[in-house]
């Protein structure tokens, strides 16, 4: 009797009763700042819970209280989320930056070290550079091909191993499509362990997820997604979402609830509605940007091609790849011959492709790195990891594959 259903035939129904909602089929707009209690007993118990006074009894679920804690339209997307990553649970947010900052701010305290992966994406970049050492908070970059001993070399030698207290990884690394492997970084933190200092990972998972890669499995603390890309997969919402173990989870919601940057109703609900499509439009992103690597991998106008699905079968990340991804995804980024001249012609040709940052949306999507998403990073460190005038990333959408293959064609003609 007792049958498994997969994430995508549950993404419709699961969590939501009917029932509660007049019989409506799918979940409504919950628009409501604050919910009616049955008696003041009931209202003073939902409290209790609320603020961690006492434990929920068994069966006794949180209670609606006020859209800044929970709101219905939240917790089901939230419920729904945890399926595909296999989390305890989740918490959604009105940016993916707030996800990723308030992870940050809640583990992170005066003094201690933070590790983290490079390139990341701009914002989280931006935030540990620029923000976090205000609050006297160290932070060491690393890059693909260190994650082992050279590692954990660094963290000793900066004489701050005693503090390291998170790592921060993000794989496959936006736009290089370099990889990381999680495990041997999470080696490496178990190394910094101790009795009252747990070393945490958390995974910003927005390029392969929730459908490719699945760091919690791979021993992750944390998942970390802006939900603004494949989750929300139409250029129409901009969200974040954080999952991991409960106990993790819990310290999460409740700084997420005293920031107050917990995602709306409405967020919540187009969230709902885009998870139904999840699976196939991340299926047929990745059918077509096997075939658009493919084509641009043997195109004599562009040099090479970084796409997981072309990773050199003889090389380290051939491996990680293998232990770590489902698919390669539908990230494909290129260079071009020549420089960004002969980018931004490439670009501006394009007919069907919008010229546009973002990604992981029903459109395909290209732009030129180096000038626009990671215009912030240091030029001779975006140079050493490959972020240069050619690199063109492009994102790819659920169009027809030959449409596609044919916008490119007849831009790179005009180059
Ligand atoms: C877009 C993006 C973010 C930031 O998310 P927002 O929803 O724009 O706040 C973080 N990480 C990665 C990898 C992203 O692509």
């Amino acid at each position: 009797m007792d049958h498994k259903f997969k994430p995508e035939s549950l993404m419709m129904t699961y969590g939501y009763k009917p029932e509660l909602s007049e019989g409506a089929i799918k979940c409504p707009i919950f628009q409501t700042s604050t919910f009616a209690f049955k008696t003041a007993e009931e209202g003073k118990a939902f409290f209790e819970v609320a603020y961690g006074k006492r434990d929920k009894l068994p069966n006794e679920e949180l209670g609606l209280i006020y859209s800044r804690i929970n709101n219905p339209d939240l917790e089901i997307l939230e419920n729904r989320l945890c399926l595909w990553d296999k989390a305890d649970d989740c918490a959604v947010f009105e940016s993916g930056m707030a996800a990723i900052s308030t992870v940050l701010l809640e583990f992170l305290k005066p003094g201690d070290l933070l590790v983290y992966s490079t390139p990341l994406y701009g914002g989280t970049d931006h935030f540990i550079q620029h923000f976090l050492p205000k609050f006297g908070i160290e932070t060491l970059g690393f890059t693909s091909g260190q994650e082992g001993d050279e590692l954990e070399k660094m963290i000793r030698d900066s004489g701050k191993a005693d503090k390291l207290a998170m790592m921060i990884l993000e794989t496959p690394a936006n736009p290089t499509n370099h990889l990381i492997d999680i495990e041997s970084c999470r080696a490496v933190a178990n190394k910094f362990n101790t009795s009252d200092n747990e070393v945490l990972i958390a995974v910003d998972n927005t390029y392969m997820g929730p459908l490719w890669q699945h760091p919690l499995q791979l021993g992750a603390d944390f998942v970390m997604y802006s939900a603004t890309k494949y989750i929300g997969g139409h250029s129409d919402v901009i969200a974040g979402a954080v999952l991991g173990r409960k106990d993790l989870m819990v310290r999460i919601k409740t700084l997420r609830t005293f920031l107050g940057n917990m995602a709306g109703p409405n967020t919540g609900w187009l969230l709902m509605r885009s998870l139904e499509t999840l699976k196939v439009r991340m299926e047929r992103q990745q059918q077509n940007a096997i075939k658009v690597a493919g084509f641009l991998n043997a195109h004599p106008k562009v040099e090479s091609v970084h796409y997981l699905g072309l990773i050199d079968k003889n090389s380290p990340a051939y491996k990680i790849y293998k232990r770590q991804y489902s698919g390669p995804g539908a990230m494909v980024s290129f260079d071009i011959a020549g420089g960004e001249k002969e980018a931004f012609k490439f670009l501006n040709s394009l007919k069907l492709i919008k010229l546009a940052v973002s990604l992981g949306s029903t459109e395909s999507l290209a732009q030129h790195p180096v000038t626009m998403t990671h215009t912030g990073v240091d030029p001779d460190h975006a140079r050493k990891m490959g972020i240069t005038e050619k690199l063109i990333r492009v994102s790819i959408g659920v169009e027809d594959s030959d449409d596609i293959i044919w916008d490119i064609e007849q831009a790179l003609s005009k180059v």
